[in-house]
């Protein structure tokens, strides 16, 4: 089936959907973007994305040409028109067509796509048995490099460490940052539980503030669970009760191993289980 792409101020065909060897988005990942569930025809946390959308473009400069509710709008077209029930919505502002230099300022308008697709799963096996992953080498970017809370089109740092995880044979990857204390996984943000409260990085450690992570935060609270942001180490991972991880395409995965040290039981525990089954309730509007 060929999808219709929201490119610009309209839709095409996915055919029609092309950008320039001259946007500054390929030439040097300039731009910011947001990767967005459907559950049930409706568009999941979308003024949060929104709203990070357009923070992650403040931070890099970058004017997005068009308002919150044009946008809000767009991506509700894009999503009927291609009938999409359950699915994935990317949505990317790049700085658009500039010269060869660095200068952003010579780009002419930043370009705005939107697709939306069938979602890219986990298979249901490793929901059930839990997933094993890597400590990854690679350092989370430095607070004073590009900050991690951007969203930006530069994903080569957590590309890196993603490939550290697949020469591992493994899915994930947790990435530390330049002070050794847990900042996140290359796509996923991080929890322990440990004697039944649950711990999750501050987003100062390195985090991007996921969108699922706060769901999840605010659910764990609503059932009664205690949920400190606090920085963890590598020892509090090896130590913990539960581990898992969150994002918008994981949901609530449980990790079961990690660089060889077996969680808790070896499979996903209790607590895990729970939010993964009170996140689903939720985001189909149960
Ligand atoms: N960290 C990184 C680096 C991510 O790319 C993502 C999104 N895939 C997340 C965390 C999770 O964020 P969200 O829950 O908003 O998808």
């Amino acid at each position: 089936m060929t999808l219709k792409i929201w490119l610009g101020n309209k839709l095409v065909d996915q055919a029609e959907a092309k950008i320039s060897v001259f946007d500054h988005g390929l030439l040097y990942g300039d731009g910011v973007f947001e990767g967005i569930r459907v559950y049930n025809k409706k568009i999941f946390e979308l003024d949060a994305h929104i709203k990070r959308l357009y923070e992650s473009a403040k931070v890099i400069r970058l004017e997005i040409p068009m308002s919150r509710e044009k946008i809000i709008d767009a991506t509700k077209k894009t999503t009927e028109a291609n009938g999409i029930i359950d699915g994935y919505i990317r949505l990317v502002v790049t700085r658009g067509i500039g010269t060869l230099g660095l200068n952003p300022f010579t780009c002419e308008e930043p370009i705005i796509f939107i697709i939306a697709d069938n979602v890219q799963l986990y298979p249901e096996e490793l929901y059930e048995n839990g997933m094993k992953i890597i400590s990854a080498t690679t350092v989370r970017n430095h607070p004073l490099s590009i900050p991690p809370q951007v969203k930006s089109m530069n994903y080569l740092n957590n590309i890196l460490a993603k490939i550290e995880a697949l020469d591992s044979n493994v899915p994930e990857a947790i990435m530390y940052n330049h002070e050794g204390y847990v900042a996140e996984a290359t796509g996923d943000n991080v929890f322990i539980v440990k004697d039944s409260v649950v711990y999750t990085p501050p987003v100062e450690a390195g985090a991007l503030e996921g969108i699922t992570r706060a769901v999840v935060m605010r659910i764990a609270r609503q059932e009664n669970i205690k949920v400190v942001e606090k920085n963890l180490t590598r020892f509090d991972l090896y130590v913990c009760d539960e581990l898992f991880l969150t994002g918008t395409a994981a949901e609530v995965i449980g990790v079961v191993e990690i660089d060889g040290r077996v969680i808790g039981e070896g499979k996903p525990g209790q607590c895990t289980l729970l939010l993964r089954k009170k996140f689903f309730k939720y985001a189909h509007g149960k």
